[in-house]
């Protein structure tokens, strides 16, 4: 008798309680060999006041069995809780999300009969490192940030998945024509990651066409890597075109952790009326059981759930008359996959995992540093006037002997010098000062402006140092610079 696995199980908010009983149902009746260790998270733990929403007792147990097998949960609306979602994948390290989308033609309806994609989300980084600021009266920022290290960990687990499952290619979606520098640095590293896998076809699309192409016809993707938020948005769109979003799972990998759940939220307007379908949350529960080692289990119950869909036993969002034959609740959704197991679907592609975890570690390689100089410095100011000239002449007066004004934008086009007058104003303008012959400043240099603009009267809000690293530019220019 093989050793159970503990694994840590979150029953969730809305749908989640519902969907993880019948999971765990079904897991369990195929022989999983799990010791369950039960925590509380979401919606009851933020309302007791703590605005994480997980109890610091329950990060023991996850960093005790370092599986987590989560039910989707709600976030309470408003700028007093974060994401627990979001900061367990980050707190665990869970830098991959993977995200298969799959059709199941003809048995679940979909537009797209022939749809076999996985998408692989970085998890960690984006504009989802919740950075966000209120810096003038009208404007806020939220920032985007990237790494080299977050870029080459998701690129290179991407193409070992592709490699370890027999994937032929990998897409890369960015929106590096805009963001040049931190959407640059991911199509970069997927071109330098890319060399090194010459038996995988690979292909780079802005994101809003590829996009397009994957609503319009996914069967020409075989995976695709992207940065977080639109990893996050393509995944949804991806699986509810293969015939519902509660069809989809999601495995989130890191060195240590792995946390596995649906794509879905917690639907609230469908919870506790046994309506939703738990296959997302099950077809999870089947990424656990290969991560940890009961391969078996995994292709039998995903053999089963195949049955059952094959037998048109269906859960209200994808039942569909002709094609259906059943309309069932959660509880009896279980109870038909349970029935099936030991069972293989007839036409669908039968799964056979292997019996042993196969798991993707990547190795960061050393990474050269490089030589860093500051050159120049942006000071933004909360300035309530409107005329850029106005601004711009007295700002320039604020120029020290090693930092002159050389240009002023407005979110991120420029207004002075030679601005157009029908370019719209805010109360945010950044001001660009640069060391006149492009030589290295100290820190004292800056302070000495900040001193002067101080001295003037200015609102500064933040500042940003201009850089070259090996000489080579750390910034973009203004548009229209
Ligand atoms: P949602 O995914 O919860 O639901 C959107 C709609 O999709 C539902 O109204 C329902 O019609 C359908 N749907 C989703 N899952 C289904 C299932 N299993 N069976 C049948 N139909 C299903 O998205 P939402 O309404 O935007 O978000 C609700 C809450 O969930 C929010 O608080 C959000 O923050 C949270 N959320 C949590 C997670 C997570 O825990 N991983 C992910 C996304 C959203």
């Amino acid at each position: 008798m093989m050793s159970k696995t503990p694994i840590t199980v979150a029953y969730g908010d809305g749908i989640g309680p519902e969907i993880m009983q019948a999971t765990l149902d079904i897991l369990i009746a195929a022989g999983a060999q799990l010791d369950i260790e039960e925590i509380e998270i979401g919606e009851k733990v933020y309302l007791r006041g703590i605005s994480a929403g997980i109890e610091d007792s329950s990060w023991e147990s996850l960093r005790r069995t370092k599986v987590f097998l989560k039910a989707p949960i709600t976030t309470p609306q408003g700028s007093g809780y974060k994401s627990l979602n979001v900061t367990t994948r980050k707190t665990l390290g869970l830098y991959s999300n993977v995200r298969p989308c799959v059709s199941y033609n003809p048995y679940v309806k979909s537009k797209h009969p022939v749809m076999d994609v996985v998408i692989i989300r970085e998890n960690e980084e984006d504009l989802y490192a919740g950075i966000e600021h209120r810096q003038t009266s009208e404007v806020y920022q939220c920032l985007k940030i990237i790494s080299r290290p977050g870029c080459e960990k998701i690129v290179r687990y991407a193409f070992e998945y592709a490699v370890a499952n027999n994937r032929k290619k990998l897409t890369c979606f960015t929106k590096d024509n805009i963001m040049k520098m931190t959407d640059g640095l991911f199509h970069q590293v997927f071109d330098e990651i890319g060399a090194e896998y010459p038996q995988i076809e690979k292909e780079h699309w802005i994101v809003d066409i590829g996009a397009a192409k994957l609503a319009d016809t996914p069967e020409l993707f075989d995976m695709i890597v992207m940065p977080n938020l639109y990893g996050d948005i393509l995944s949804d769109v991806a699986a509810q075109i293969t015939g519902s979003v509660g069809l989809a799972g999601s495995a989130n990998i890191g060195d240590h952790c792995a946390m596995f759940e649906a794509i879905h939220g917690s639907a609230p307007r469908r919870a506790g009326q046994n309506l939703a379908n738990p296959s997302g949350l099950l077809l999870g529960g089947v990424m656990m059981l290969n991560h940890i080692g009961q391969g078996d289990i995994a292709s039998k119950v995903h053999n089963a759930w195949l049955k059952t869909m094959e037998d048109g036993v269906h859960t209200y969002d994808i039942f569909a008359e002709g094609v259906s034959t059943e309309k069932v609740g959660t509880k009896e959704f279980a109870q038909a996959v349970i029935a099936r197991l030991g069972q293989k679907p007839t036409t669908l592609k039968a799964a056979d995992y292997p019996a042993e975890s196969k798991k993707i570690t990547v190795e960061l390689k050393s990474r050269p540093r490089f030589h860093k100089e500051t050159i120049g410095v942006d000071v933004f100011l909360n300035w309530d006037g409107s005329n850029a000239n106005e601004l711009g002449d007295k700002v320039a007066l604020c120029s020290t002997e090693k930092l002159k004004l050389i240009v002023i934008s407005n979110r991120g086009v420029k207004v002075y010098p030679d601005g157009m007058p029908e370019t719209f104003c805010t109360d945010h303008w950044r001001c660009r000062f640069e060391n006149p012959e492009g030589k290295a400043i100290a820190h004292a240099d800056i302070i000495e402006l900040l001193g002067k603009v101080n001295k003037a009267g200015f609102d500064f809000i933040k500042i940003e140092n201009l850089c070259l690293f090996d000489g080579k530019k750390g910034y973009t220019l203004a548009q229209g610079q």
